[in-house]
């Protein structure tokens, strides 16, 4: 069989049947935004771990970002992780695989936006590893803790629970595509800054897991709707989503059409957002809107559902379809 067959997740979930975990302190392994082990603490703390890689030519191209973003991007990928749990981020390890004419100045201006990204967020950098290779790999190991009972899973979202993304949706993939076709010097800044320095919702996150209120969560990374997918299917629901609902930037109005003929494709499908999906009772709205108004943007873009329902998006002028592409998927 080919891996584009089965596609990204179907391995995914093939390696998590093959390697079930017998662990009892396992609390959560392969299937969510981190896994979390019970370390036999007093006061219910867990530890959190999440890792990703980032490849040249793959996830990012040495002409579009410089390297002193690239170290803070890294390490923001993966701070997004543990934001989707409702943890906080300490420590992490660095992997390295370096090309040989690589210059010195790449390395250490890397390390620069590294230090920076890590100071802001409190974390620190405890170890990794270095190997010569054809392209830059950077992988990145981070660990953090939470309290139990304040975690999120993907897993926990009920039927009748409402739907909330933070933040505004697509204006990071519009910016990857403004940058393939104009570089970095001439597109709008804001769009291409977006898909450059993505910020993780690290104190949202949290507060999100500390009010009890909300009953699961995940981080759009690879798209709203193949992540939605994913809590979804972690939940055994099925969701309908408000097309007109989801959150767009002024920024991307204004650009949009340049770039699709469908003013909500990128906001739906397009990775790289870093905001954070997660669903809550009705009887929680009114505690989440002043949340929004006291934090940053939330939007309410959908409604839980049973599984048999299925998926599907609601357009504005009300006809209904399931998606067909979902996202951004490797070998799909
Ligand atoms: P995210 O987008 O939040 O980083 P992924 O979709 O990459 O999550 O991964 C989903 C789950 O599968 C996570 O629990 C992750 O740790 C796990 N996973 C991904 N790739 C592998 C792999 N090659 N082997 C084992 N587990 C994996
Ligand atoms: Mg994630």
């Amino acid at each position: 069989m080919k891996l584009q067959e089965i596609g990204e997740f179907g391995l995914i979930a093939r390696i998590r049947k093959w390697m079930a975990a017998s662990n009892p302190s396992l609390i959560q392994g392969i299937g969510d935004d981190a896994a979390v082990i019970d370390i036999g603490e007093r006061g219910d703390k867990v530890v959190l771990v999440t890792t990703d890689i980032l490849i040249e030519g793959i996830h990012f191209d040495r002409t579009w970002i410089d390297p002193y973003r690239l170290g803070k991007k890294s390490l923001f990928v993966n701070l997004s992780d543990i934001a989707a749990m409702g943890g906080t981020p300490k420590y992490f390890l660095i992997s390295l695989g370096i090309p040989i004419n690589l210059p010195f100045s790449f390395v250490s201006l890397f390390y620069r936006g590294l230090k920076d990204g890590a100071k802001k967020f409190q974390v620190d950098l405890i170890g990794g590893d270095t190997s010569l290779s054809k392209k830059v790999v950077i992988n990145i190991c981070l660990l953090g803790e939470g309290k139990r009972q304040n975690l999120l899973f993907r897993k926990g979202a009920q039927v009748g629970d409402d739907l909330y993304v933070s933040g505004t949706l697509g204006d990071a993939a519009l910016g990857l595509k403004i940058l393939r076709k104009k570089g970095l010097k001439k597109g709008p800044k804001g769009l291409v800054e977006k898909h450059l320095s993505p910020s993780p919702r690290i104190q949202l996150g949290k507060a999100i897991g500390k009010h009890h209120w909300a009953t699961a969560m995940i981080d759009v990374s690879d798209g709203l709707l193949i992540d939605a997918k994913h809590l979804l299917e972690e939940s055994k629901v099925g969701a309908r989503i408000w097309e007109d609902r989801i959150p767009l930037s002024r920024i991307y109005q204004k650009w949009i059409h340049f770039y699709s003929k469908d003013r909500y494709q990128l906001a739906l499908s397009g990775g790289e957002d870093y905001e954070l999906l997660f669903t809550a009772p009705t009887q929680r709205r009114g505690k989440i809107s002043a949340l929004a108004r006291s934090s940053k943007m939330i939007t309410r873009i959908g409604e839980i559902l049973p599984e048999r329902e299925g998926f599907y998006i609601i357009k504005k002028d009300g006809k209904e379809y399931s998606p067909l592409r979902l996202g951004f998927e490797h070998f799909g």
